[in-house]
């Protein structure tokens, strides 16, 4: 059993998931979740699908005793995030997540602090999943990158499915009270929930209820 039993990032069929949102949502009743997020990729929400997305998402949360929160994924681009502020007013959060593929650390970084600086901005998603493949940046501009999270008021997600951030990541965002948030990144709605190892890394970070984005409506 969880301690904080929430999962703020899962996909459905309104973009690469294979669930509808009422079975991500009854997947999270079956885990025994006390709030779920629906957080589709943006490109796939343009115009009408964004409404139908987000009605369906009201809908189910409306008849289900877990709390279901209306988010989206967003892709950091080089031009900003590709969240239209009509659409992030219309949602519960905004994740931002960096999909491009980069050549070097530095390049994440500078990605990641225009995500940071941007107000439609509430998570940064999956930070650091792809270091193993470009090379970890130095503990400076980590370092610097917490600050500003901390300047701006933004949460980074942990991530079981790609087991990020770090441990000592994790420890500075508490230290300094950076909101966190668990994440399984779940394509399927059996997935939903899967967020042991956020739970772990959290609490080896001596992380508490105070310490989570959404910790007030666990
Ligand atoms: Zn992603
Ligand atoms: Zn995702």
């Amino acid at each position: 059993m969880l301690e904080f039993p929430h999962d703020t990032h899962t996909h459905s069929v309104y973009s690469d998931g294979v669930g509808g949102i009422m079975e991500n949502v009854a997947a999270a009743e079956l885990r025994g979740l006390s709030l779920v997020g629906i957080s589709d990729h943006t490109h796939y929400l343009g115009g009408k699908p964004f409404n139908r997305y987000l009605r369906e998402i009201r809908r189910w949360g409306g008849e289900s005793d877990v709390t279901v929160l209306a988010g989206i994924e967003a892709n950091v681009t080089w031009e900003g995030v590709d969240v239209p502020p009509e659409i992030a007013g219309k949602l519960d959060y905004v994740i931002a997540s960096v999909h491009l593929w980069l050549d070097d650390p530095g390049e994440y970084i500078k990605l990641a602090e225009l995500a940071l600086l941007d107000e439609n901005v509430d998570v940064i998603g999956h930070f650091g999943a792809s270091f193993p493949y470009i090379g970890y940046p130095d503990g400076e501009d980590l370092l610097g990158l917490i600050e500003l999270a901390e300047e701006r008021g933004k949460a980074f997600e942990i991530s079981s499915r790609y087991r990020v951030p770090d441990l000592d990541f994790v420890r500075e965002c508490v230290r300094r009270g950076v909101k966190l948030t668990f994440a399984s990144d779940a394509h399927r709605p059996e997935d939903v929930g899967n967020v042991s190892w956020s739970e772990r890394l959290f609490r080896k970070a001596g992380g508490t209820k105070e310490d989570l984005l959404f910790g007030e409506l666990l």
